[in-house]
């Protein structure tokens, strides 16, 4: 059993371990403020997907200092670095003179090794590119980019608020200035069957982007999601349905691309369904053991 996952790579290169310290720029995001739509994601909780980023409130240098320490009390004193990651809701909306001390605030941190962005790909105009350029000379800049179906209907549905080939067009400028480009897709979205869903994955495996992020659909509290779930309008995968579907799409993936995720991220004290997600660790032994018991190799089925 192989697969080329996100803490391995990162031990290679780093040699040590990275920690993730979720930041929050106190952006908001198109899709709900107007710009392209009001009610957001259909998925989306009203915290902007960031269930557990920092109190927006605080300085970046204190959400981060605060991140840290959570992250020390739980560790044995050992060599560390961080990743900070600005995950909640549009992180690239708004101008470069308002985003670029953010970001600078962040990396000028020295045990932050990378700084890792998460955006939407119609919210990368030219000067926001420049910037991120200039960033990643100074450290490593991810760019997390939304994608999560290459599927109009479904993108409809779920009330992404661009169409694919804006995703076609960020993925090539943020390569052209040799940015790492991370994709999420969802797994399990009302509608589509394993055939879409795989087709998304083979997708994003020939767009060779960094990295990838297999998240399960999650039904959170606080979402028009929930209530679609409440009046009986469609399932969410059972635990082994998701476990076939990923061995799919990892052996369908090309053996270079990380995989930074095998599962969603919602936080449990809103999480509706599936139930059975709510324990990761759980979930996670599961699926390794799973793995293993088949054999399962990323780029096996390429
Ligand atoms: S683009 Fe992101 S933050 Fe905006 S509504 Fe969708 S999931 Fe939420």
């Amino acid at each position: 059993m192989w697969y080329n996952n996100l803490s391995d790579y990162l031990k290679q290169k780093y040699n040590k371990k990275l920690y993730k310290l979720a930041l929050d720029a106190g952006r908001t995001c198109p899709n709900r403020d107007g710009t392209c739509g009001n009610r957001g994601c259909i998925f989306c909780s009203g915290s902007g997907s960031g269930d557990f980023a920092a109190n927006r409130q605080l300085p970046i240098g204190q959400q981060l200092a605060e991140a840290k320490e959570r992250i020390q009390k739980k560790l044995p004193a050992e060599d560390v670095g961080y990743i900070a990651y600005f995950q909640a809701f549009t992180n690239t909306y708004g101008s470069v003179e308002e985003l670029e001390p953010l970001f600078m605030e962040a990396m000028g941190d020295a045990e932050v090794e990378i700084l890792s962005i998460a955006t939407r790909p119609d919210c990368l105009q030219e000067d926001i590119l420049d910037m991120l350029e200039r960033l990643n000379r100074i450290k490593p800049v991810w760019v997390e980019l939304g994608l999560q179906t290459i599927h109009p209907k479904t993108a409809d549905y779920i009330r992404r608020g661009y169409d694919l080939p804006v995703y076609d067009r960020a993925v090539l400028a943020l390569k052209e200035r040799e940015i790492d480009v991370i994709t999420h897709v969802i797994l399990g979205l009302p509608g589509e069957t394993v055939e879409d869903m795989l087709a998304t994955v083979e997708y994003v495996g020939r767009t060779r982007t960094q990295g990838i992020k297999l998240q399960l659909l999650h039904v959170l509290e606080d979402t028009d999601l929930a209530q679609e779930y409440r009046e009986g309008r469609f399932e969410t995968l059972t635990l082994d349905e998701y476990i076939d579907i990923l061995e799919l799409c990892i052996r369908h993936l090309p053996k270079d691309m990380v995989i930074h995720r095998l599962t969603g991220d919602g936080a449990k004290r809103i999480l509706i369904a599936p139930k059975w997600s709510g324990n990761k660790r759980m979930v996670m032994n599961i699926i390794r053991r799973e793995f293993a018991k088949r054999d399962v190799e990323q780029g096996s089925a390429l």
